[in-house]
């Protein structure tokens, strides 16, 4: 036998396009060929299954022959095979016309780019690496003849009887001048473990096995333990520490889907637009990126997720709009959050360890996904601060609401809060830790979602708890007829002379600090807010206020200096020093400041050392 024909294309020439148009991702080709390998025994098995066809034993395999000195790479099944007609029909039909569907979706412009998975193309990839292919097949079906199918990259094709005597379909690609790369064993290898390496039939190359062919996520999690979940994920990043823990994702209805997240320890160089998560379909690698089906907010996640009804040889804004995509992507998102529950219910201590790694994304994510807020709403967590110890919001305002009438406090630094933070604790007011480069915008966000809920920093303002209010009883001075603490205001106004500086003089429960500075709640939002469009560090704010703690032994001793018109330079240095060591807390000093400030340090305690001797 021998027939020639012409194979029916309406795009003229679709080889050089192929080759073209493709030509970043040729390292598909061999997924592809392997793929319909694959897909040629499973349906073996399945007709094996119904009785209709009988192995003699043999085990189904997929070999990768490599021969450097012909120039070919040869893809070999004992699948199905194929007859003459069903060459005809697959080969010059089917696969022509899938391939010229699918240039003919994606030409032009960038949209490869774009596309996410290329499954589709099929067969017709081996013409990107190829300047001839030869298909030499045997149908499982009895009586059957060998033939051999040729083809050089025209739309003229040959097809021949062969001596083939096994069952099954060999590829043999004769590798073109550009693509010598294909002709390298390492690469090779790689290509197959990185593509192939799940797939759940042995592939051979030269000889040598070459995938592992164990894709957990397909077992039922009921067979499997904790190690098994730990070595494969160490299999998948061998270089990643220990995950803290995972989720066996198993679902057929309304789509398929398996796969195992794993909640890494999280990274400082931790790169957010960029998905961890492998994407599979039918055990076959597809992608690393998969935005579109792990929403943004867990891209941190790593892991395998295997779906056959992600549709591949669509553009990413496609797949975006497209409706199981989304199903599927929530129901990610929810099966996250319902691990993250059980973990609270079952283990909070671990919970609360891990907390410290998974904080950042529960928060992005709450304020991504109003769906995820509302599962994970009562299992976020604070840490108080200075004890080892985390609480809910609503567990917070219960213990403190008679002391903070419903108010929040927290801190952003505890150290440099550290004045404040004593303030409130020693009226038994609890802090609460929010330190994150994320929390100042989960404050915000938290507060539209709860109306009882109102943070406030603990450098906003004082609460009246911290606060001794006796000021009916305060003397007022008859010359000037100003009460003490008036007259402490406005000697400081003077020496400060700073006109938007706003000065209070309280009587804090605390006689420790000598003032604090306070910084009002929204204005400070909106300043942090600005700073963060406009790219550029806070400035600091000019509307804050100083408040002079009357309780404190140096202010009295200060103001008592003043009465009795001591030593004028001194009660100035006191002021300014007792104002920066207030700003201090709140901001580092620019290098003028902080030559003033040594300045005026080193000015006191020449005064308090003369003044000693
Ligand atoms: P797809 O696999 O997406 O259907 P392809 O272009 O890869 O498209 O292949 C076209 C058809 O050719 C397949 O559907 C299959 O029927 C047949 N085919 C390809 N490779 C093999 C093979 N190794 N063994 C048996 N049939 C094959």
């Amino acid at each position: 036998m021998k027939e020639t024909g012409s194979i029916s294309v309406h795009t003229e020439n679709i080889f050089p396009i192929i080759k073209r148009w493709l030509y970043s991702d040729k390292d598909i080709f061999l997924r592809e060929l392997i793929s319909n390998a694959a897909d040629a025994i499973s349906k073996l098995r399945l007709i094996g299954y119904s009785g209709e066809f009988q192995t003699s034993g043999e085990e189904y395999e997929i070999r990768v022959d490599l021969d450097k000195d012909a120039r070919t790479l040869t893809v070999s099944d004992n699948g199905i095979g194929m007859t003459a007609e069903e060459v005809k029909k697959y080969i010059n039909q089917v696969a022509f016309s899938s391939a010229e569907e699918f240039l003919q979706k994606y030409q032009g412009g960038d949209v490869k780019q774009q596309i996410i998975g290329h499954f589709g193309l099929g067969f017709y990839s081996a013409f990107m690496v190829a300047r001839r292919v030869e298909l030499d097949t045997l149908s499982y079906k009895s009586g059957s003849e060998a033939v051999l199918w040729s083809c050089d990259g025209t739309t003229a094709f040959e097809l021949t009887s062969s001596n083939r005597a096994e069952r099954g379909t060999s590829v043999k690609l004769f590798i073109d001048d550009e693509s010598a790369e294909f002709l390298d064993e390492a690469k090779i290898r790689d290509l197959i473990r990185n593509y192939c390496d799940f797939l759940p039939v042995p592939i051979l190359f030269n000889g040598e096995g070459a995938n592992r062919q164990k894709p957990l996520w397909t077992q039922s999690p009921g067979s499997l333990k904790d190690e098994d979940y730990k070595e494969f994920y160490n299999y998948l990043y061998p270089l990643g520490e220990e995950p803290l823990f995972w989720i066996h994702l198993n679902t057929d209805y309304p789509f398929n889907l398996q796969g195992i997240l794993y909640f890494p320890r999280l990274r400082a160089d931790l790169d957010w637009t960029k998905g961890q998560t492998r994407l599979f379909c039918n055990q076959v690698f597809v992608s690393n990126n998969v935005e579109e089906i792990i929403p943004q907010f867990l891209a941190p996640l790593q892991g395998a997720v295997d779906s056959p009804d992600i549709p591949l040889n669509v553009s990413r804004s496609f797949l975006q709009n497209d409706r199981t995509v989304r199903r599927i992507a929530d129901y990610i998102t929810r099966k996250v959050g319902d691990r993250l529950k059980e973990l609270y219910k079952e283990d909070y201590e671990r919970y609360v360890q891990c907390w410290k790694d998974i904080n950042m994304f529960i928060k992005y994510g709450v304020m991504n996904s109003d769906k995820f807020y509302e599962q994970v709403k009562d299992i976020l967590i604070f840490e108080i601060a200075g004890e080892d110890r985390f609480t809910t919001l609503s567990d917070y305002i219960e213990r403190n609401k008679e002391r903070t009438a419903g108010k929040l406090y927290y801190t952003s630094d505890t150290g440099a809060q550290a004045p404040y933070i004593d303030l409130l604790k020693s009226q038994d007011i609890e802090v609460l830790v929010l330190d994150a480069y994320i929390d100042s915008h989960f404050v915000s966000f938290l507060e539209r979602q709860n109306s009882d809920v109102r943070f406030a920093r603990v450098d906003s303002d004082l609460d009246e708890s911290v606060l001794h209010k006796d000021k009916a009883a305060e003397i007022v001075d008859p010359h000037t007829n100003k009460t003490r603490s008036e007259q402490l205001i406005e000697l400081f106004q003077q020496k400060l002379g700073q006109a938007r500086l706003k000065v209070r003089a309280e009587a804090l429960k605390s006689e420790a600090t000598p003032a604090v500075l306070l910084l009002p709640e929204s204005l400070r939002r909106i300043k942090e807010m600005s700073a963060l469009v406009n790219q550029k560090p806070m400035e600091f704010l000019d509307d804050h206020t100083l408040v002079v703690n009357t309780s404190n032994p140096l202010i009295q001793n200060l103001q008592r200096l003043e009465d009795t018109g001591g030593d004028e330079k001194l009660v100035s240095l006191i002021c300014q020093h007792v104002y920066d060591l207030a700003l201090l807390s709140q901001k580092s000093f620019d290098a003028a400041a902080m030559g003033q400030f040594i300045q005026r340090s080193n000015d006191v305690l020449t005064r308090l050392a003369t003044r000693a001797v």
